[in-house]
């Protein structure tokens, strides 16, 4: 039976003991859900090789597919990595704890199965309180993915994850919904240069501001499917994220031209995936945050996609968001949603 732990409905003290509980668990190598910034984590002793095997199991995720690796403590880093870069000091001072997950060369002490294979790591230092309080009292780095099966979307609330996970995790940290909604940006660093390999709540424009606009760039899977010819920097990107049971197509334009578009598409089955802004049409619609605030619109996505799901959406017209900042992350995940259906209205 898979225990809860309701951060939310206990009392302080009790609060602490359910952490103490998680840490003890992860010390004996068992599976706990626990609360991030970004989403609900799947997490477990990344230095455990037996312990991380059983992520891939509990999720069904391809084993080339590597974790990150979370810390609460600077000095946690070292063991971990076979050197520090320049640039991921002035990255972590500036953006840790917070959404930024950096790959670095990987010491041996991280066992093969937690990088993927990959001669990297990638590291996170997590914001959210409790994750925080978790990872201290374990004393341990936590290899933790999305707590979601492979292919459903992430779950940022803890509901989410007890319907994904029951059943195949020890114990779930139930606490707040996640704030950022989306996962962390994740960036590699080559000498000066930083490259963004998965959009995040840490913007490009906001790496720039620390290491130069010259020596930033994204990679080009971010908002087009990654082509043969492409090196696939981040296995990630070779995974299409989400398949809906809809078919998602994403409509590019202003307000009017979006309601043109459904108003001419007034079919059975038919959902549409719009902002506060745009009007009620008569067509049966859910509202992933406000068009002028991305950061509303990631905190919301990944329920609104799974609310499609379970009402049963056959087709789903989506309401494109501006692919810049924060906005550029929810594109990305809307896009393999979609399966990289867009059509330009205008
Ligand atoms: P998730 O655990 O679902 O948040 O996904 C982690 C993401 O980080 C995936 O897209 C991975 O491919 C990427 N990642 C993790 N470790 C590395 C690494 N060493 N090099 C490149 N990408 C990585
Ligand atoms: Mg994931």
């Amino acid at each position: 039976m898979i225990e809860t732990l309701h951060l939310n409905a206990l009392a302080p003290e009790s609060r602490e003991e359910a952490v103490n509980t998680a840490a003890g668990l992860l010390k004996e190598g068992k599976l706990v859900i626990i609360p991030t910034e970004t989403v609900y984590g799947l997490a477990a002793n990344a230095l455990d090789a037996e312990a991380v095997k059983r992520i891939f199991v509990a999720k069904g995720r391809p084993q080339d597919n590597p974790l990150i690796v979370h810390i609460s403590d600077m000095e946690q880093i070292a063991p971990l990595v076979r050197e520090i870069p320049e640039n991921a000091r002035l990255l972590a001072e500036r953006y840790w704890p917070g959404p930024l997950t950096m790959v670095m060369p990987k010491s041996d002490l991280v066992p093969d199965v937690t990088s993927g294979g990959l001669d990297t790591v990638a590291v996170r230092m997590p914001s959210h309180k409790t994750a925080r309080l978790i990872i201290e009292k374990s004393g341990l780095p936590l290899a933790a993915p999305s707590a979601n099966l492979s292919g459903s979307p992430s779950p940022t609330t803890a509901f989410r994850c007890a319907q994904d996970m029951d059943g195949r995790v020890e114990a779930i940290v139930m606490d707040e919904d996640s704030q950022v909604g989306v996962e962390s940006t994740v960036v590699a660093l080559h000498g000066q240069d930083v490259l963004v390999l998965r959009p995040g709540a840490v913007t490009p424009a906001d790496i720039a501001r620390v290491v130069g606009e010259e020596h930033v760039s994204v990679h080009p899977s971010i908002t087009a499917p990654l082509s043969s010819d492409m090196k696939a920097e981040s296995p990630g990107m070779k995974y299409k994220h989400y398949a809906p049971k809809a078919e998602v197509t994403i409509l590019r334009g202003s307000r009017q031209a979006f309601l043109d578009y459904v108003g001419q598409h007034r079919e059975q089955g038919v959902y549409l995936l719009q902002f506060e802004e745009d009007d009620d049409i008569g067509l049966p619609y859910l509202c992933y945050g406000s068009a002028e605030d991305s950061s509303s619109q990631a905190h919301r996505l990944f329920e609104a996609l799974r609310e499609l799901d379970e009402l049963g959406a056959k087709t789903v017209y989506a309401h494109a968001p501006a692919a810049e900042g924060v906005g550029l992350a929810v594109y990305n995940r809307l896009l393999r949603a979609a399966a990289f259906r867009v059509i330009d209205l205008e």
